[in-house]
């Protein structure tokens, strides 16, 4: 178990800068997730703390000690990847047991630390199988349990899931998370996937050009996030924005203002009938395309020449073509500055 500190964790390839400069305090057995679009540094990051990519300026600690000159193999980090390397003329045990090939341990328990790592990923009874014989999410638990067995004192995943189908992924997620539940080690995951950003994480790094922009529980990112951008990444659909004005205390849809108007899809419904609810937000539009969900059915309206996608609840799935309102109650609105696009208030 460990802590891993990055300070001003910098990595420049040539004369470009693909980490500018990254403060980060990992806790011990923290689940910490790096979310972001293709080529914000995430997995140079990830790299780094590996010890597979030299850093070219700034401190990484491990526990106590700064480990910038240490070689992967000393910093008892174990690393599982998208394109998870499993051989497939060893059984799954063999696999399993390659994590070990290197290590100094007696067979006695090698075969102890491959027997529970088999057992805490459900492929006790698949040991002596062969790859070819397992489907997709036994393959990557064998690269988890190839990780698993160094015991080591932080877990790094790049992207592990990306070439799983949807519905395995999903499993899988839930899989990895109760792993940390119940091993309790330090890990650090990296994903272009804000859903499992959303469901994994104790905290949530979102990174953007080399930069990290907020770190954040996923209800603190979800609920104060600090600009359009992590607004935008975080949640599903995304935060619905329109241009607007500020007046006093009240808000009002209008281009050319010095304000964008930030309401979540979820925070923004149409009714089949009239409501004399309180609201901050009434935008009319006309229906351009129904999605419904079975509980609930998400609208999307043309506002003025805005997408934006509201919410139906109540088994109520309106026609397209139609014109409709759908209104926000408040305390759901975020209010940015147009240009910075940074987080304002909140109305
Ligand atoms: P992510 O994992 O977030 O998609 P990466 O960390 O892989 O992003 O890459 C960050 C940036 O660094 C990208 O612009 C990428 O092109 C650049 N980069 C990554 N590896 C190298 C390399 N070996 N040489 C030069 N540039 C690289
Ligand atoms: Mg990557």
């Amino acid at each position: 178990m460990a802590t891993i500190e990055l300070t001003k964790l910098i990595k420049r390839y040539g004369k470009v800068e693909a980490v500018k400069g990254i403060d980060l305090s990992i806790a011990d057995g923290e689940f910490v997730v790096f979310v972001g679009p293709s080529g914000c540094g995430k997995s140079t990051t990830l790299r780094m703390i590996a010890g597979l990519e030299e850093i070219s300026d700034g401190t990484l600690k491990i526990g106590d000690e700064v480990v910038n000159e240490r070689e992967p193999k000393q910093r008892n980090i174990a690393m599982v990847f998208q394109n998870y390397a499993i051989y497939p003329h060893m059984t799954v045990r063999q696999n399993i047991g390659f994590g070990l090939y290197t290590s100094k341990l007696d067979k006695a328990e090698k075969n102890r630390r491959i027997e529970d790592a088999g057992r805490i990923l459900g492929l006790e009874a698949l040991l002596d199988r062969r790859p070819a014989a397992l489907s997709g999410g036994q393959r990557q638990r064998v690269a988890i349990g190839r990780a698993m067995v160094r015991d080591p004192s932080a877990f790094l995943f790049d992207e592990p899931l990306s070439n799983l189908d949807a519905q395995l992924r999903s499993q899988m997620r839930i899989e990895i998370k109760r792993l940390h539940q119940r091993l309790k080690t330090t890990t650090v995951y990296v994903t272009h996937d804000q859903v499992e950003a959303m469901t994994m994480a104790d905290r949530i790094v979102v990174m953007k050009d080399g930069h990290i922009l907020q770190v954040g529980t996923p209800t603190e990112l979800y609920e104060s996030p600090v600009d359009v951008f992590t607004a935008r990444f975080i949640g599903s659909p995304s935060m619905n924005l329109l241009p607007g004005r500020k007046n006093d205390a009240t808000v009002s849809v209008a281009s050319g203002g010095d304000i964008l108007i930030g309401v979540r899809p979820h925070d923004l419904i149409v009714r089949a009938t009239a409501s004399d609810d309180k609201t901050a937000l009434s935008l009319t539009g006309t229906v351009t395309a129904v999605e419904p969900l079975g509980p609930e059915t998400l609208v999307h309206l043309d506002i003025d020449g805005t997408a934006v996608i509201a919410t139906a609840r109540d088994k109520f799935v309106p026609a397209v073509d139609t014109t409709l309102t759908c209104t926000a109650a408040p305390g759901n609105l975020y209010i940015f500055d147009a240009q910075t696009e940074k987080l304002l208030s909140r109305s």
